[in-house]
């Protein structure tokens, strides 16, 4: 039971206030004038005596009142008044007041976890690790850390993971982990995930520096898949971001956790968002399947390259519906009499079970 003069509690909140509580404990008869047995205690060493008596009644006065507010359902007191009091001429008292109330600690407003971004790729991987997220365990930083993955495809989930991480403070110090093995156990549907916590073993892990972090993968073992790949052999082709973390962090925000460069168009390739450099003859980016910004803010098909795009991209697709799924994700005002056209297909196709891909391509060259 926690006890108080004052109104609260240091990294506490009050949930609720119970009651007044009030406690009464007399002090012996006969203090001041009588000459009966306490007076007695008061020769010799009277003060000692005395305070000790008054001391012993202030304690018994706060453990009856500790004993209301357990009563009535508290667990601390709050607004403690100590009196002392003569209840007639003779007899003197302790009387102590409060009130009884129920304290919750307060909880932290500062989340126990920190999301690190990460600012390297490796297009050669189907993720990208976005995040090293650093939970601090305790008061004594000790912290556990996971990684925030984000596969391209179901066949890029990840069972289990070997990697280095480098962190990097604000003052471009390095925090070296090695080796380090992240499990990833829930059963997950979304293609944006966290692998497990594993306790990280550094004692000069200073948090609040930390700026980003480098992740070098290793070993990965892959969903549904017992084979062991050996990374070694990629890791020349690991790639480290070079916009400064608050411009990676907005773009993060607009365009998904997993960007790590903004695009780019050359002449001949175009750089997505995942790192990834595409060439220019394809609209979407082969390894995260995001859609060129550029190309699709061009509305004019009097653009050969544009043309020659969408008939590329169409004869990579598998499906009618796959190609007018496209098609009508370009969302242009000049194709609309052709995606017209290709939803006639992708009904003949699910009504017959009959591909039309390239009835749809016939169609797509015709029209363009
Ligand atoms: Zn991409």
């Amino acid at each position: 039971m926690l006890l108080t003069t004052g109104y609260n509690f240091d990294g506490y909140k009050i949930t609720s206030y119970l009651n007044v509580i009030s406690a009464e404990v007399v002090l012996g008869t006969g203090i001041f004038s009588s000459l009966g047995s306490q007076f007695a205690d008061l020769t010799g060493t009277r003060s000692g005596s005395y305070e000790r008596k008054l001391e012993s009644a202030k304690e018994n006065a706060l453990n009856e009142l500790k004993k209301q507010a357990e009563f009535l359902g508290g667990n601390a007191i709050i607004g403690i008044d100590i009196d002392y009091t003569t209840f007639t001429s003779d007899i003197l008292g302790v009387v102590a007041n409060g009130t009884a109330v129920v304290i919750e600690p307060e909880e932290s407003t500062v989340s126990n976890e920190k999301y690190i971004p990460v600012l390297s790729y490796n297009t050669k991987l189907p993720f990208n690790i976005c995040n090293v997220v650093l939970r601090a365990d305790d008061i004594f930083q000790n912290y556990s850390a996971a990684l925030e993955i984000k596969s391209y495809n179901d066949a890029g989930k990840i069972k289990a993971i070997i990697s280095d991480i480098e962190f990097k403070t604000i003052f471009n110090e390095n925090i070296n982990l090695k080796e380090y093995i992240f499990a990833v156990n829930q059963k997950y549907d979304d293609l944006l995930y966290s692998t497990d916590f594993i306790k990280v073993s550094c004692d000069q892990l200073r948090i609040d520096l930390i700026q980003k972090a480098y992740v070098k993968v290793k070993k990965v073992i892959y969903s549904g898949d017992e084979t062991i790949i050996d990374m070694e052999d990629t890791i020349e082709q690991n790639q480290i971001s070079q916009i400064p973390v608050n411009q990676l962090e907005a773009l993060r925000q607009n365009y998904g956790r997993d960007v790590m460069c903004n695009t780019q168009v050359t002449e001949y390739s175009w750089i997505c968002y995942c790192g990834m450099e595409n060439s220019r003859r394809v609209i979407e980016c082969e390894r995260c399947h995001r859609k060129d910004n550029s190309i699709k803010k061009s509305t004019s098909l009097g653009d050969s390259v544009l043309k020659g795009n969408i008939i590329d991209t169409a004869i990579s697709k598998k499906t009618a519906r796959e190609i007018y799924e496209y098609v009508s994700s370009l969302d242009m005002k000049e194709l609309e009499d052709l995606e017209y056209e290709l939803k006639t297909l992708v009904r003949k196709e699910s009504l017959f079970e009959e591909n039309q891909k390239e009835e749809a391509i016939e169609t797509i060259v015709r029209m363009l």
